[in-house]
């Protein structure tokens, strides 16, 4: 059987990772025919615009694609190609595991977590408006007629939409994996002690979803703040969390962070009609083109594409594969030597080219 899949390779280290990936990938013998699309920085260079049609359509037709990372100007310019894509194709649920892999460099050894954050609403949305424009201006007027409290004059403005569909379905989501893969607990990550309506209703659906798996799976929530605490100093007791969007972004590379870095940080992104898999990381600028970073991100993020397309015996070679090469700890990158500057840590390609050898032996 072969699959066709996209390739988004993105922009900064997102070629190197990518070109990786794809050859630990046909490595395993899965048969992929990779429909590849250029999409950030050099898509805007060939077609003037970050996300040409052509991706969208392509991941649409093939329903699953890979892609690396692409850079966001940071307060202006075009806005964020990784959540346009989320928000074009639907893909609401962003999963995102955090695991202990033995011969990392890992805060704490106990991690074992996957992570569901809602990947279409929030301050995510893309409803913001600009200090002075005439659309704040006219906004904050209306609020300020129905609001006690009232917005100064000079704000921009961000809305944070919460619906019952979105939080409904992420939710259910997340309940429904971990009953499928004998997960003991979801706990809903919010701040509905402030953010009484739209973070309160986030919860509220959570209290009513749980109900229905009383008995299956534990249900508890923990306001975001205190997470945070909690996963640093007690990340053994979390299993599996559900979060609405913007506290997800952060929670996931805290627990990146607890496992050993964002180089070994997998994701991807569910909708019903599309798959989208990509690691937690974005496209690292002052690394590209140097054949320096983790390939690992990427490469399990393709484990996890494996699994979606029902190659598992494919998916777990490339994963014990890549844990086994990890565990080794020669040729691997420089974030997973003791030492950074470790002169015999090995480039991107080479630590792929390690892992392709383990899935022969
Ligand atoms: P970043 O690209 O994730 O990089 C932050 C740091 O994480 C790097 O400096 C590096 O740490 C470490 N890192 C990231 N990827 C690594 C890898 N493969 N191997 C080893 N270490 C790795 O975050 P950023 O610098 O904040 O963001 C850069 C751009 O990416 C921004 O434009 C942002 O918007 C975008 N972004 C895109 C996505 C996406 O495409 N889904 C996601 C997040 C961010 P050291 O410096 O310690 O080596």
């Amino acid at each position: 059987m072969s699959y066709r899949v996209t390739l988004l390779p993105g922009d900064g280290i997102g070629p190197e990772v990518t070109k990786a990936m794809r050859a630990c990938v046909d490595a395993t013998g899965v048969k992929i025919n990779w429909d590849e699309v250029i999409v950030g920085a050099p898509a805007i260079e060939k077609f003037g615009t970050p996300l040409p049609q052509a991706a969208i359509e392509s991941v649409k037709k093939n329903k699953v694609a890979i892609k690396g990372p692409i850079e966001t100007p940071i307060g202006k310019g075009f806005r964020s190609v990784n959540v346009q894509l989320r928000q074009e194709l639907d893909l609401y649920a962003c999963v995102r595991p955090a695991k202990y892999i033995e011969g990392t460099k890992a805060v704490n050894t106990k991690v074992d977590i996957v992570i569901f954050r809602e990947n279409t609403e929030d301050l995510y949305a893309g409803v913001e408006f600009d200090v002075n424009s005439p659309e704040a201006k006219h906004l904050i007027q209306e609020i300020n007629k129905v609001s006690v409290k009232k917005v100064r004059e000079d704000s921009a403005i961000s809305i944070k939409p919460i619906s019952i569909f979105g939080s409904e379905r992420i939710i259910r989501y997340a309940f429904e994996y971990a009953l499928k893969n004998g997960r003991k607990k979801v706990s809903l990550v919010h701040k509905a002690n402030i953010m009484k309506f739209t973070d309160g209703l986030f919860l509220r659906m959570g209290q009513k979803i749980a109900l229905e798996y009383a008995g299956k799976v534990t249900f508890e929530d923990v306001i975001v703040d205190n997470m945070c605490m909690q996963l640093v100093q007690k990340p053994e007791l979390y299993d599996v969390l559900v979060l609405p969007n913007l506290y997800g972004d952060i929670v996931s590379d805290l627990c990146a962070g607890l496992v050993g870095g964002l180089g070994i940080a997998p994701g991807a992104n569910i909708g019903s009609a599309a798959a989208l898999f990509e690691p937690v990381h974005g496209s690292a600028p002052k690394y590209a083109g140097q054949n320096k970073v983790n390939p690992t991100a990427t490469i399990l993020s393709a484990v996890m594409m494996l699994r979606h397309l029902g190659e598992m015996d494919a998916a777990r070679r490339l994963e014990k594969a890549v844990c086994d090469v990890i565990k080794e700890g020669t040729d691997v990158t420089y974030d997973l030597k003791a030492d950074r500057n470790d002169p015999g840590s090995v480039g991107t390609q080479e630590m792929a080219a390690a892992i392709c050898k383990k899935l022969k032996q």
